[in-house]
């Protein structure tokens, strides 16, 4: 444990500002201890930039997070700040095939709004549940669809307290990866523009929208806390294939367990540990190496990994 220091974020309205907040409410995994300072924070330069100032002049790291759908919390305290990004009253706003949307909004709503207005190609955003900046960092996709095929720029903070807008030929989008992994890994991504692709009957869109995610959830071990799918597409197999071909299904440690439903699906039976949850994802990336030759790459992210300030 440590000693929390004085909350002295004047320019944030209390009710924004969480002490000693559970991790574990953070993650869908459902999984880790407590950070010293969260903050739902507001979608402007200003509030983000106060923030990251504030946390250097105390002198802990900080971290930003969206739905926290694809993060591993630590099972360990931190001392640390955590900015969650909120959505604004006003979300987003549509003009003709254009759609400019903050970052804490969530992809369902986006798609939902988008279908409601006859945009069509946003659909496949429907049921990945982060929000449009996790989404425009991983590079969110289902099948051959991504986010960032429908993005025209993105509006963020930079390191050095300056916004900028990038157009999406800069922001070198490809499997799960964005200039937002790498170069731009310390901005805070406040908005972004996209395009749809094209128009249909919103009756028809929300109607098909409604029968993926049925039919996701159908294959998904959505009764249990869990990431999505832990390991990326290896270039020629399947990671659910490999892991289950490597006799891994169901394969426990601690209370995290190979989903027997979706191999890919590493989850959380229920007091899982972020250690647990660790070993286990070792455990089937040797075996399934030592088996397959198939180095198999994480796209789960670790909260570690996304430090900003002294811890990275
Ligand atoms: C049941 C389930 C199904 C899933 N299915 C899919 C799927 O089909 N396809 C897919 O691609 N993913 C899927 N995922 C994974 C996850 O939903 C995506 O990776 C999603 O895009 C993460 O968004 P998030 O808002 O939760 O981001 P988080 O997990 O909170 O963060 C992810 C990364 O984005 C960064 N970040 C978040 N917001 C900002 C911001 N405003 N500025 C700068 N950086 C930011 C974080 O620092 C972190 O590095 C699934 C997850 C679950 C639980």
């Amino acid at each position: 444990m440590f000693t929390l220091p004085a909350i002295n974020l004047k320019k944030i309205p209390e009710s924004r500002v969480v002490p000693m907040a559970k991790m574990a409410e953070l993650s869908t995994y459902k999984i880790g201890g407590r950070v010293a300072f969260l903050v739902e924070a507001a979608p402007i330069a200003a509030e983000l930039n106060y923030l990251i100032n504030w946390a250097a002049e105390v002198g802990i790291p900080w971290a930003i997070i969206g739905n926290g759908s694809n993060i591993l919390m630590p099972d360990e305290d931190q001392l640390a700040l955590i900015i969650k990004m909120a959505p604004p009253k006003e979300p987003l706003t549509i003009n003709g095939a254009e759609i400019t949307v903050y970052s804490g909004v969530n992809n369902s709503l986006l798609a939902q709004k988008a279908a409601e207005a006859g945009l069509a190609g946003l659909g496949f955003l429907y049921d990945i549940p982060g929000t449009v900046g996790g989404g425009v960092v991983q590079n969110a996709g289902m099948n051959e669809e991504s986010l960032g095929q429908l993005v025209l720029s993105v509006t963020s903070l930079s390191p050095g307290g300056e916004t900028i807008t990038t157009a999406a030929d800069k922001l070198a989008f490809g499997y799960r990866e964005s200039i937002f992994k790498h170069d731009f890994k310390d901005h805070l991504i406040i908005s972004a523009r996209l395009k749809a692709p094209g128009h249909d009957d919103p009756a028809r869109l929300l109607g098909d929208m409604e029968a993926i995610k049925e039919l996701r959830h159908s294959k998904f071990p959505m009764e249990y806390g869990n990431c999505g799918s832990v390991f990326k597409r290896p270039a020629g197999y399947y990671a659910g294939k490999l892991i289950q071909d490597a006799g891994l299904s169901g394969y426990t440690i601690g209370r995290a367990q190979v989903s027997p439903k979706h191999r890919n699906f590493l989850v959380n039976l229920g007091g899982a540990t972020a250690s647990d949850v660790k070993k286990l994802i070792t455990h089937v990336q040797n075996e399934v190496y030592k088996k397959f030759g198939v180095k198999l790459e994480r796209e789960l992210l670790y909260l570690e990994e996304i430090w900003h300030g002294q811890k990275s």
